[in-house]
């Protein structure tokens, strides 16, 4: 398979219009890191024309360095203290009823930064009361009390990636592991919360692993997946194992469904924020679409 050309199905909406211009001068005026930016997202001009951005707390060096990621690796700076409240400032400033934050791993740090985390959400609590807030967090070396740390501050959606089949957890997560991702993702599950997780397709992985890894999340009770085509960020990392045709997309989500998750949003170009509102409106049925979209003027 000729995985040098993209195929027709993967062509991403350029960067244009109001939306967009004032997400970018927001990001910018608030000094945010965007993992829409930071991981080169293909979706990065369809959702900030729509007026939404997935903010990145903690910096935006990683102390980890996974091969499928085009976050940059290295040693991070301190800790801003002041990031929780521009956060929080942009979130109210785009107008968001559903809001995405995510983060970069700080192993060195002794809790992984899950004081941060509790202090943004609070923030964004605080000061957008009636935003949904979905936080897409790393594994904190599965260390649960970390995870509580972050869970106390009371998120609406607990979203962590498994990214890929068991079997190639290491070479794609390299300080990453399958049955620690698990347990950090039940024990959210076994707090009451709304738990989602992802994986993406054309790393090398074999059918009969993508149908263990469904069920596996199936059975740890998992409500949305997202499954999305792995896009080679440099020729640094891992090459395009194959293009994942849409047809094969649409199998996997009724295969998810069928084993029991209760929103698969699977496609070549789903990532664990894109259109992160709509899918947590399937799951709860309640309304967090960005009505009040006061940046893009919608
Ligand atoms: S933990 Fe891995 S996927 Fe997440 S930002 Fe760091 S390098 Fe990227």
């Amino acid at each position: 398979m000729d995985t040098t050309r993209k195929p027709s199905w993967l062509r991403a909406k350029l960067p244009s219009g109001p939306g967009y211009s004032a997400v970018r001068s927001l990001v910018d005026q608030h000094k945010l890191h965007t993992v829409c930016q930071s991981a080169q997202c293909p979706n990065l001009g369809e959702c900030w024309s729509r007026g939404t951005a997935t903010v990145m707390i903690l910096g935006n060096i990683c102390t980890r360095s996974c091969n499928f990621c085009a976050v940059q690796t290295g040693r991070p700076t301190e800790l801003d203290l002041g990031e929780p409240a521009r956060v929080a400032e942009a979130v109210a400033t785009m107008g968001l009823r559903h809001c995405v934050i995510t983060s970069v791993a700080r192993d060195e740090l002794s809790d992984g930064g899950a004081s941060v985390w509790a202090a943004t959400i609070r923030a964004i609590r605080h000061r957008n009361p009636s935003t949904a807030i979905e936080v897409l967090v790393p594994d904190f070396k599965g260390r649960l009390q970390d995870v509580d740390t972050v869970l106390d501050a009371r998120p609406d959606i607990f979203n962590h990636n498994v990214e890929t089949v068991e079997r190639l957890q290491r070479p794609v997560r390299v300080q990453a592991r399958y049955d620690r991702s698990r347990s950090v993702l039940r024990h959210a599950k076994s707090r009451g919360f709304t738990v989602k997780t992802g994986i993406m397709l054309g790393l090398g992985e074999e059918a009969h692993e993508v149908e263990q890894t469904i069920r596996d999340l199936a059975a740890d009770g998992m409500d949305i997946l997202t499954i999305g085509q792995y896009l080679q960020p440099s020729k640094q990392h891992l090459p395009i194992a194959r293009w994942v045709e849409p047809e094969e997309f649409v199998r996997w989500k009724q295969f998810g469904l069928a084993a029991g998750l209760g929103v698969v949003e699977s496609g070549a170009m789903v990532r664990s924020s894109y259109h992160a509102d709509e899918q947590s409106q399937r799951y709860t049925g309640v309304d967090h679409l960005n009505t009040q979209n006061a940046l893009a003027g919608a």
